[in-house]
Protein backbone atom coordinates (compact mmCIF):
# COMPACT_ATOMS: atom_id res chain seq x y z
CA UNK A 1 0.00 0.00 0.00
CA UNK A 2 2.97 2.34 -0.13
CA UNK A 3 1.16 4.24 -2.85
CA UNK A 4 -1.07 5.83 -0.32
CA UNK A 5 1.79 7.59 0.40
CA UNK A 6 2.09 10.23 -2.38
CA UNK A 7 -1.49 11.19 -2.39
CA UNK A 8 -2.33 14.34 -1.65
CA UNK A 9 -4.18 15.35 1.13
CA UNK A 10 -7.34 16.47 -1.25
CA UNK A 11 -7.02 12.87 -2.71
CA UNK A 12 -6.62 11.18 0.09
CA UNK A 13 -9.80 12.97 1.84
CA UNK A 14 -11.66 11.62 -1.24
CA UNK A 15 -10.34 8.27 -1.03
CA UNK A 16 -11.17 7.80 2.42
CA UNK A 17 -14.83 9.31 1.84
CA UNK A 18 -15.49 6.90 -1.46
CA UNK A 19 -13.85 3.86 1.18
CA UNK A 20 -11.57 2.95 -1.09
CA UNK A 21 -8.65 2.92 2.23
CA UNK A 22 -9.47 3.64 5.55
CA UNK A 23 -7.65 5.90 7.63
CA UNK A 24 -5.81 3.05 9.65
CA UNK A 25 -4.68 1.69 6.00
CA UNK A 26 -3.49 5.47 5.02
CA UNK A 27 -1.66 5.72 8.68
CA UNK A 28 -0.08 2.17 8.20
CA UNK A 29 1.13 3.00 4.88
CA UNK A 30 2.70 6.37 6.68
CA UNK A 31 3.82 4.49 9.54
CA UNK A 32 6.01 2.05 7.19
CA UNK A 33 7.42 5.17 5.40
CA UNK A 34 8.56 6.85 8.68
CA UNK A 35 10.04 3.55 9.26
CA UNK A 36 12.29 2.99 6.18
CA UNK A 37 13.38 6.62 6.42
CA UNK A 38 15.14 6.55 9.46
CA UNK A 39 18.10 7.70 7.96
CA UNK A 40 16.21 11.13 7.24
CA UNK A 41 16.26 11.78 11.23
CA UNK A 42 13.20 13.82 10.44
CA UNK A 43 11.45 12.14 13.44
CA UNK A 44 12.43 12.86 16.57
CA UNK A 45 9.31 10.64 18.05
CA UNK A 46 7.22 7.87 16.44
CA UNK A 47 3.72 7.44 17.66
CA UNK A 48 2.40 4.44 16.28
CA UNK A 49 0.37 3.06 18.68
CA UNK A 50 -1.24 6.10 19.23
CA UNK A 51 -1.30 7.47 15.42
CA UNK A 52 -3.58 3.39 15.10
CA UNK A 53 -5.59 4.61 17.75
CA UNK A 54 -6.42 7.71 16.45
CA UNK A 55 -7.24 6.07 13.16
CA UNK A 56 -9.40 3.88 14.22
CA UNK A 57 -11.14 6.41 15.69
CA UNK A 58 -11.22 8.62 13.17
CA UNK A 59 -12.41 5.36 10.90
CA UNK A 60 -15.49 4.70 12.83
CA UNK A 61 -16.61 8.75 13.00
CA UNK A 62 -16.09 8.73 8.94
CA UNK A 63 -18.33 5.22 9.23
CA UNK A 64 -21.13 7.11 11.14
CA UNK A 65 -20.48 10.71 8.76
CA UNK A 66 -19.31 12.42 11.68
CA UNK A 67 -15.12 12.94 9.74
CA UNK A 68 -14.11 16.36 10.42
CA UNK A 69 -12.41 18.53 7.18
CA UNK A 70 -9.62 16.72 8.34
CA UNK A 71 -10.84 13.21 8.96
CA UNK A 72 -8.26 10.32 8.86
CA UNK A 73 -4.96 12.49 7.46
CA UNK A 74 -1.93 11.61 8.64
CA UNK A 75 0.10 14.03 10.12
CA UNK A 76 3.96 15.16 11.63
CA UNK A 77 4.21 17.32 14.40
CA UNK A 78 7.18 19.96 14.81
CA UNK A 79 8.45 19.50 18.29
CA UNK A 80 8.21 22.89 19.44
CA UNK A 81 4.21 22.02 19.42
CA UNK A 82 3.40 21.08 23.31
CA UNK A 83 1.62 17.68 22.61
CA UNK A 84 -0.49 15.97 25.86
CA UNK A 85 1.21 12.89 26.97
CA UNK A 86 3.50 13.12 24.23
CA UNK A 87 7.19 14.47 24.62
CA UNK A 88 7.68 17.70 23.49
CA UNK A 89 11.75 19.20 23.60
CA UNK A 90 12.02 21.49 20.99
CA UNK A 91 14.85 19.86 20.27
CA UNK A 92 17.05 20.84 23.28
CA UNK A 93 18.54 18.65 25.74
CA UNK A 94 17.29 21.36 28.24
CA UNK A 95 13.62 20.23 27.82
CA UNK A 96 14.90 16.68 28.41
CA UNK A 97 12.12 14.51 28.75
CA UNK A 98 9.15 17.02 29.05
CA UNK A 99 6.23 15.05 28.75
CA UNK A 100 3.31 17.98 28.84
CA UNK A 101 -0.01 17.96 30.58
CA UNK A 102 -1.38 20.00 27.58
CA UNK A 103 -2.01 20.40 23.88
CA UNK A 104 -1.58 23.12 21.90
CA UNK A 105 -4.32 25.17 20.61
CA UNK A 106 -3.63 24.53 17.07
CA UNK A 107 -2.40 20.92 17.47
CA UNK A 108 -6.42 20.14 19.17
CA UNK A 109 -7.92 21.90 16.15
CA UNK A 110 -6.50 19.53 13.89
CA UNK A 111 -7.26 16.85 16.51
CA UNK A 112 -10.91 18.03 16.58
CA UNK A 113 -11.33 18.14 12.55
CA UNK A 114 -10.09 14.43 12.38
CA UNK A 115 -6.25 14.61 11.83
CA UNK A 116 -3.64 11.48 13.06
CA UNK A 117 -1.02 12.20 14.64
CA UNK A 118 2.07 10.28 13.10
CA UNK A 119 4.80 11.63 15.90
CA UNK A 120 6.89 14.44 16.54
CA UNK A 121 9.50 16.26 14.01
CA UNK A 122 12.84 17.44 14.23
CA UNK A 123 13.71 21.10 14.62
CA UNK A 124 16.48 23.25 15.39
CA UNK A 125 16.97 23.76 18.97
CA UNK A 126 14.34 26.17 20.37
CA UNK A 127 13.85 26.92 16.61
CA UNK A 128 16.82 28.63 16.59
CA UNK A 129 18.57 28.08 13.03
CA UNK A 130 17.91 28.00 8.58
CA UNK A 131 19.31 24.17 8.44
CA UNK A 132 17.95 21.88 11.38
CA UNK A 133 21.99 21.62 12.42
CA UNK A 134 21.57 23.13 16.12
CA UNK A 135 19.35 20.19 17.05
CA UNK A 136 20.43 17.98 20.07
CA UNK A 137 18.50 15.43 18.18
CA UNK A 138 20.90 15.67 15.37
CA UNK A 139 20.45 17.09 11.77
CA UNK A 140 17.82 16.58 9.63
CA UNK A 141 18.94 14.81 5.58
CA UNK A 142 16.69 16.62 2.66
CA UNK A 143 15.85 13.93 0.59
CA UNK A 144 16.33 15.79 -2.33
CA UNK A 145 20.40 15.66 -3.52
CA UNK A 146 22.09 17.35 -5.77
CA UNK A 147 22.34 15.14 -9.30
CA UNK A 148 25.34 12.98 -9.51
CA UNK A 149 26.36 13.74 -6.10
CA UNK A 150 25.18 11.65 -2.55
CA UNK A 151 26.17 14.26 -0.41
CA UNK A 152 24.03 15.08 2.46
CA UNK A 153 21.92 18.20 2.30
CA UNK A 154 20.10 20.19 4.90
CA UNK A 155 16.63 20.49 4.58
CA UNK A 156 16.23 23.99 5.63
CA UNK A 157 15.54 25.31 8.97
CA UNK A 158 14.30 25.65 11.35
CA UNK A 159 11.34 23.47 10.35
CA UNK A 160 13.72 20.96 8.93
CA UNK A 161 11.70 17.86 10.04
CA UNK A 162 8.80 19.09 8.48
CA UNK A 163 9.55 19.70 5.47
CA UNK A 164 11.67 16.93 4.85
CA UNK A 165 8.93 14.82 6.31
CA UNK A 166 6.65 16.14 3.92
CA UNK A 167 8.68 16.20 1.01
CA UNK A 168 10.12 12.24 1.33
CA UNK A 169 6.04 10.93 1.85
CA UNK A 170 6.40 10.27 5.26
CA UNK A 171 3.44 12.26 6.20
CA UNK A 172 0.83 14.41 4.32
CA UNK A 173 1.38 17.55 5.78
CA UNK A 174 2.93 19.07 9.02
CA UNK A 175 2.60 21.75 11.25
CA UNK A 176 5.22 24.37 11.49
CA UNK A 177 6.86 27.69 12.80
CA UNK A 178 8.12 30.67 11.15
CA UNK A 179 9.95 33.45 13.15
CA UNK A 180 12.21 34.90 10.69
CA UNK A 181 11.75 32.26 7.77
CA UNK A 182 11.34 28.90 9.07
CA UNK A 183 8.81 27.43 7.21
CA UNK A 184 9.56 28.94 3.92
CA UNK A 185 13.09 28.67 3.62
CA UNK A 186 12.85 24.97 4.33
CA UNK A 187 9.88 24.62 2.24
CA UNK A 188 11.70 26.57 -1.07
CA UNK A 189 15.04 23.85 0.22
CA UNK A 190 12.36 20.89 -0.16
CA UNK A 191 9.85 21.76 -3.27
CA UNK A 192 6.95 21.93 -0.66
CA UNK A 193 4.32 24.48 0.00
CA UNK A 194 5.22 26.76 3.10
CA UNK A 195 2.94 29.03 4.45
CA UNK A 196 3.53 31.90 7.17
CA UNK A 197 0.14 33.32 8.06
CA UNK A 198 -0.36 37.12 9.31
CA UNK A 199 0.45 37.37 12.88
CA UNK A 200 -2.40 36.95 15.06
CA UNK A 201 -4.01 34.38 12.87
CA UNK A 202 -2.94 30.79 14.41
CA UNK A 203 -3.02 30.99 18.38
CA UNK A 204 0.24 30.24 20.18
CA UNK A 205 -0.63 28.82 22.98
CA UNK A 206 1.23 25.63 23.60
CA UNK A 207 3.96 26.15 21.00
CA UNK A 208 7.50 26.68 22.66
CA UNK A 209 8.22 30.67 22.35
CA UNK A 210 11.03 31.50 20.89
CA UNK A 211 10.53 35.67 19.93
CA UNK A 212 7.05 36.22 20.39
CA UNK A 213 6.26 39.00 18.70
CA UNK A 214 7.54 37.43 15.59
CA UNK A 215 6.34 33.56 16.06
CA UNK A 216 3.61 31.96 14.14
CA UNK A 217 2.73 28.43 13.37
CA UNK A 218 1.52 27.76 9.75
CA UNK A 219 1.52 24.21 7.94
CA UNK A 220 3.97 22.68 5.09
CA UNK A 221 2.35 20.80 3.04
CA UNK A 222 2.68 19.28 -1.18
CA UNK A 223 0.31 21.54 -2.72
CA UNK A 224 -1.24 24.34 -2.18
CA UNK A 225 -4.53 23.47 -1.81
CA UNK A 226 -3.14 20.92 1.14
CA UNK A 227 -1.42 23.61 2.55
CA UNK A 228 -5.28 25.62 1.92
CA UNK A 229 -6.83 22.95 3.64
CA UNK A 230 -4.28 22.45 6.91
CA UNK A 231 -4.37 26.48 7.14
CA UNK A 232 -8.67 26.47 7.93
CA UNK A 233 -7.91 23.90 10.78
CA UNK A 234 -4.70 25.77 12.19
CA UNK A 235 -6.44 29.71 11.92
CA UNK A 236 -8.24 30.68 14.36
CA UNK A 237 -9.18 33.06 17.45
CA UNK A 238 -7.73 31.86 20.98
CA UNK A 239 -8.30 33.73 24.20
CA UNK A 240 -5.82 31.99 25.40
CA UNK A 241 -2.99 33.55 22.85
CA UNK A 242 -4.16 37.96 23.93
CA UNK A 243 -2.21 38.22 20.14
CA UNK A 244 -4.47 35.91 18.55
CA UNK A 245 -7.21 37.99 16.32
CA UNK A 246 -10.65 37.33 16.90
CA UNK A 247 -11.94 37.26 13.20
CA UNK A 248 -13.59 34.76 11.21
CA UNK A 249 -11.46 32.03 9.60
CA UNK A 250 -12.10 32.06 5.50
CA UNK A 251 -12.55 28.60 3.83
CA UNK A 252 -9.20 28.93 2.08
CA UNK A 253 -9.25 26.18 0.16
CA UNK A 254 -12.03 28.17 -2.15
CA UNK A 255 -9.15 30.47 -3.06
CA UNK A 256 -7.50 27.88 -5.22
CA UNK A 257 -8.60 28.13 -8.75
CA UNK A 258 -9.52 31.87 -8.34
CA UNK A 259 -9.11 34.10 -10.89
CA UNK A 260 -6.28 36.25 -10.63
CA UNK A 261 -6.55 38.86 -13.04
CA UNK A 262 -6.73 42.00 -12.71
CA UNK A 263 -4.12 41.82 -9.26
CA UNK A 264 -1.30 44.04 -8.81
CA UNK A 265 1.64 42.55 -8.24
CA UNK A 266 4.95 44.36 -6.72
CA UNK A 267 8.35 43.56 -7.37
CA UNK A 268 10.58 44.94 -5.08
CA UNK A 269 13.79 46.31 -6.49
CA UNK A 270 15.63 46.16 -3.34
CA UNK A 271 15.14 42.93 -3.28
CA UNK A 272 17.89 42.06 -6.12
CA UNK A 273 20.67 41.67 -4.15
CA UNK A 274 24.35 42.04 -6.07
CA UNK A 275 25.51 38.75 -6.88
CA UNK A 276 22.36 36.73 -6.22
CA UNK A 277 22.83 33.46 -8.47
CA UNK A 278 21.33 34.18 -12.03
CA UNK A 279 19.08 30.58 -11.33
CA UNK A 280 17.29 32.82 -8.34
CA UNK A 281 17.46 35.86 -10.53
CA UNK A 282 15.49 33.79 -13.77
CA UNK A 283 13.48 32.13 -11.35
CA UNK A 284 11.91 35.41 -10.33
CA UNK A 285 11.12 36.84 -13.70
CA UNK A 286 9.92 33.53 -15.01
CA UNK A 287 7.28 33.62 -11.72
CA UNK A 288 6.43 36.93 -12.81
CA UNK A 289 5.97 35.95 -16.09
CA UNK A 290 3.53 33.29 -15.25
CA UNK A 291 1.53 35.65 -13.19
CA UNK A 292 1.64 38.29 -16.22
CA UNK A 293 0.18 35.51 -17.99
CA UNK A 294 -2.79 34.88 -15.86
CA UNK A 295 -3.72 38.16 -15.74
CA UNK A 296 -2.06 39.96 -13.48
CA UNK A 297 -0.07 43.31 -13.28
CA UNK A 298 3.03 43.69 -12.68
CA UNK A 299 4.47 46.49 -11.01
CA UNK A 300 8.09 47.79 -9.42
CA UNK A 301 7.87 48.66 -5.85
CA UNK A 302 10.42 50.05 -3.51
CA UNK A 303 10.90 48.46 -0.09
CA UNK A 304 13.53 51.17 1.28
CA UNK A 305 14.55 49.60 4.54
CA UNK A 306 15.24 46.17 3.23
CA UNK A 307 18.45 46.42 4.15
CA UNK A 308 18.25 47.41 7.84
CA UNK A 309 16.06 43.90 8.12
CA UNK A 310 17.86 41.10 8.79
CA UNK A 311 20.41 43.80 11.66
CA UNK A 312 17.06 44.68 13.32
CA UNK A 313 15.89 40.92 13.12
CA UNK A 314 19.05 39.88 14.97
CA UNK A 315 18.74 42.52 17.62
CA UNK A 316 14.96 42.04 18.49
CA UNK A 317 14.98 37.93 17.97
CA UNK A 318 17.68 37.49 19.98
CA UNK A 319 16.21 39.71 22.90
CA UNK A 320 12.65 38.21 23.17
CA UNK A 321 14.25 34.61 23.51
CA UNK A 322 16.82 35.62 26.22
CA UNK A 323 13.32 36.53 28.03
CA UNK A 324 11.26 33.75 26.63
CA UNK A 325 14.42 31.29 27.46
CA UNK A 326 14.76 32.62 31.45
CA UNK A 327 12.06 30.23 32.09
CA UNK A 328 14.63 27.09 32.00
CA UNK A 329 16.31 27.06 35.09
CA UNK A 330 16.28 23.82 35.95
CA UNK A 331 13.60 24.03 38.85
CA UNK A 332 10.04 23.72 36.50
CA UNK A 333 11.49 21.48 33.54
CA UNK A 334 13.35 18.98 32.07
CA UNK A 335 17.09 19.31 32.63
CA UNK A 336 18.50 19.91 36.36
CA UNK A 337 22.14 20.15 36.97
CA UNK A 338 22.61 20.31 40.68
CA UNK A 339 24.37 22.58 42.39
CA UNK A 340 25.73 23.59 45.99
CA UNK A 341 23.02 26.55 45.92
CA UNK A 342 20.32 28.33 43.53
CA UNK A 343 23.19 30.39 41.36
CA UNK A 344 25.27 27.12 40.38
CA UNK A 345 21.87 25.14 39.52
CA UNK A 346 20.96 27.41 37.35
CA UNK A 347 24.64 27.97 35.94
CA UNK A 348 24.98 24.09 35.79
CA UNK A 349 21.70 23.60 34.60
CA UNK A 350 21.72 26.53 31.54
CA UNK A 351 25.41 25.76 30.30
CA UNK A 352 24.79 22.14 30.01
CA UNK A 353 21.23 21.90 28.54
CA UNK A 354 21.47 24.66 25.94
CA UNK A 355 23.74 24.15 22.73
CA UNK A 356 26.01 27.06 21.17
CA UNK A 357 23.64 28.78 18.90
CA UNK A 358 20.66 29.46 21.68
CA UNK A 359 23.74 30.22 24.39
CA UNK A 360 25.22 32.81 21.33
CA UNK A 361 21.43 34.26 21.20
CA UNK A 362 20.73 34.54 24.86
CA UNK A 363 23.83 36.70 25.51
CA UNK A 364 23.04 38.89 22.30
CA UNK A 365 19.62 39.43 24.00
CA UNK A 366 20.70 40.17 27.10
CA UNK A 367 23.22 42.26 25.71
CA UNK A 368 20.49 44.54 23.75
CA UNK A 369 18.66 44.55 26.71
CA UNK A 370 20.90 46.06 29.54
CA UNK A 371 20.74 49.07 30.72
CA UNK A 372 23.36 51.49 28.74
CA UNK A 373 22.89 49.89 25.57
CA UNK A 374 19.01 49.55 25.40
CA UNK A 375 18.50 52.49 23.13
CA UNK A 376 21.54 51.47 20.93
CA UNK A 377 20.41 48.35 19.95
CA UNK A 378 16.97 46.80 20.89
CA UNK A 379 15.44 50.64 21.06
CA UNK A 380 16.52 51.32 17.07
CA UNK A 381 16.32 48.07 16.37
CA UNK A 382 12.07 48.43 17.25
CA UNK A 383 12.08 52.06 15.25
CA UNK A 384 13.66 50.24 12.06
CA UNK A 385 10.89 47.52 12.35
CA UNK A 386 8.32 49.83 12.45
CA UNK A 387 10.17 51.86 9.07
CA UNK A 388 10.12 48.48 7.74
CA UNK A 389 6.28 47.86 8.29
CA UNK A 390 5.70 51.49 6.94
CA UNK A 391 7.24 49.98 4.00
CA UNK A 392 5.09 47.52 3.32
CA UNK A 393 2.13 49.85 4.24
CA UNK A 394 3.43 52.66 1.57
CA UNK A 395 3.02 49.55 -0.92
CA UNK A 396 -0.37 48.16 -0.20
CA UNK A 397 -1.90 51.85 0.00
CA UNK A 398 -0.65 51.96 -3.95
CA UNK A 399 -3.14 48.83 -4.56
CA UNK A 400 -0.59 46.62 -4.36
CA UNK A 401 -2.41 42.99 -3.63
CA UNK A 402 0.93 40.72 -3.39
CA UNK A 403 4.31 41.10 -3.24
CA UNK A 404 6.57 38.40 -5.14
CA UNK A 405 10.57 37.60 -4.33
CA UNK A 406 12.44 34.57 -4.00
CA UNK A 407 12.36 32.74 -0.85
CA UNK A 408 15.70 32.21 -0.33
CA UNK A 409 19.38 33.50 -1.48
CA UNK A 410 20.20 29.74 -2.84
CA UNK A 411 19.19 26.28 -2.99
CA UNK A 412 19.76 23.40 -0.42
CA UNK A 413 22.91 23.62 0.91
CA UNK A 414 25.82 20.43 2.37
CA UNK A 415 25.29 19.26 6.20
CA UNK A 416 28.37 21.25 7.91
CA UNK A 417 28.98 23.45 5.22
CA UNK A 418 27.45 26.48 6.12
CA UNK A 419 27.68 28.96 9.38
CA UNK A 420 30.43 27.10 11.29
CA UNK A 421 33.25 29.69 11.44
CA UNK A 422 30.93 32.60 10.83
CA UNK A 423 27.20 32.61 12.53
CA UNK A 424 26.21 35.28 9.75
CA UNK A 425 26.88 33.31 7.14
CA UNK A 426 23.80 31.10 8.45
CA UNK A 427 21.83 34.13 8.81
CA UNK A 428 21.73 35.34 5.66
CA UNK A 429 19.38 32.92 4.63
CA UNK A 430 16.77 34.75 5.96
CA UNK A 431 17.31 37.70 3.74
CA UNK A 432 14.19 37.78 1.42
CA UNK A 433 11.86 36.09 4.71
CA UNK A 434 12.57 38.15 7.89
CA UNK A 435 10.97 41.25 6.65
CA UNK A 436 7.44 39.29 6.82
CA UNK A 437 7.92 38.42 10.00
CA UNK A 438 9.18 42.05 10.90
CA UNK A 439 5.98 43.68 9.50
CA UNK A 440 3.68 40.81 10.69
CA UNK A 441 2.19 39.65 6.93
CA UNK A 442 1.39 36.54 5.66
CA UNK A 443 3.94 35.03 3.60
CA UNK A 444 4.10 31.85 0.97
CA UNK A 445 6.62 29.66 -0.47
CA UNK A 446 6.07 27.69 -3.50
CA UNK A 447 7.84 25.37 -5.66
CA UNK A 448 8.42 27.10 -9.00
CA UNK A 449 12.00 25.50 -10.61
CA UNK A 450 15.02 23.85 -10.33
CA UNK A 451 18.72 24.82 -10.12
CA UNK A 452 21.85 23.19 -12.74
CA UNK A 453 22.53 20.86 -9.89
CA UNK A 454 18.82 19.79 -10.07
CA UNK A 455 17.82 21.19 -6.40
CA UNK A 456 14.77 23.05 -6.07
CA UNK A 457 14.22 26.82 -5.74
CA UNK A 458 11.04 28.76 -4.34
CA UNK A 459 9.31 31.54 -4.93
CA UNK A 460 7.32 33.77 -2.22
CA UNK A 461 4.43 35.87 -1.76
CA UNK A 462 3.98 38.52 0.52
CA UNK A 463 0.27 39.50 0.91
CA UNK A 464 -1.35 42.42 3.00
CA UNK A 465 -2.40 41.29 6.84
CA UNK A 466 -5.18 38.48 6.75
CA UNK A 467 -5.17 38.19 2.67
CA UNK A 468 -3.65 34.36 3.16
CA UNK A 469 -7.03 33.83 0.27
CA UNK A 470 -4.84 36.03 -1.91
CA UNK A 471 -1.88 33.78 -1.43
CA UNK A 472 -3.27 30.94 -2.53
CA UNK A 473 -4.78 32.20 -5.87
CA UNK A 474 -1.48 32.98 -6.84
CA UNK A 475 0.12 30.62 -5.41
CA UNK A 476 -1.65 28.11 -6.94
CA UNK A 477 -0.92 29.97 -10.19
CA UNK A 478 2.77 29.28 -9.89
CA UNK A 479 2.53 25.58 -9.06
CA UNK A 480 0.04 25.14 -11.47
CA UNK A 481 2.92 26.76 -14.25
CA UNK A 482 5.85 25.58 -12.37
CA UNK A 483 4.67 21.58 -11.77
CA UNK A 484 5.32 19.41 -8.96
CA UNK A 485 8.42 18.13 -8.23
CA UNK A 486 8.94 15.06 -6.19
CA UNK A 487 12.64 13.36 -4.94
CA UNK A 488 14.11 10.61 -6.76
CA UNK A 489 14.43 8.01 -3.45
CA UNK A 490 17.62 7.11 -2.61
CA UNK A 491 16.82 6.43 1.43
N1 LIG B 1 16.64 31.30 10.74
C1 LIG B 1 16.04 32.27 11.60
C2 LIG B 1 16.69 32.24 12.96
O1 LIG B 1 17.56 31.48 13.15
C3 LIG B 1 14.56 32.06 11.68
C4 LIG B 1 14.18 30.91 12.51
C5 LIG B 1 12.69 30.75 12.60
O2 LIG B 1 11.95 31.28 11.81
N2 LIG B 1 12.27 30.06 13.63
O3 LIG B 1 16.33 32.98 13.82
Amino acid sequence: MTDLTSLTIAEAREGLASKSFTSLELTDAHLAAIEAARSLNAFVLETPDKARDMARAVDARIAKGEGGPLAGIPLGIKDLFATRDVRTTACSKILGNFVPPYESTVTSQLWRDGAVMLGKLNNDEFAMGSSNETSCFGPVVNPWRREGSNTALVPGGSSGGSASAVAALLCMGATATDTGGSIRQPAAFTATVGVKPTYGRCSRWGIVAFASSLDQAGPIARTTRDAAILMRSMAGHDPKDTTSVDRAVPDYEAAIGKSVKGMKIGIPKEYRLDGMPAEIEKLWTEGAAWLKAAGAELVEVSLPHTKYALPAYYIVAPAEASSNLARYDGVRYGLRVPGRNIGELYEGTRAEGFGDEVRRRVMIGTYVLSAGYYDAYYLRAQKVRTLIKKDFEDCFARGVNAILTPATPSAAFGVGEKGGADPVEMYLNDIFTVTVNMAGLPGIAVPAGKDAQGLPLGLQLIGRPFDEETLFSLGEVVEQAAGRFTPTRWW
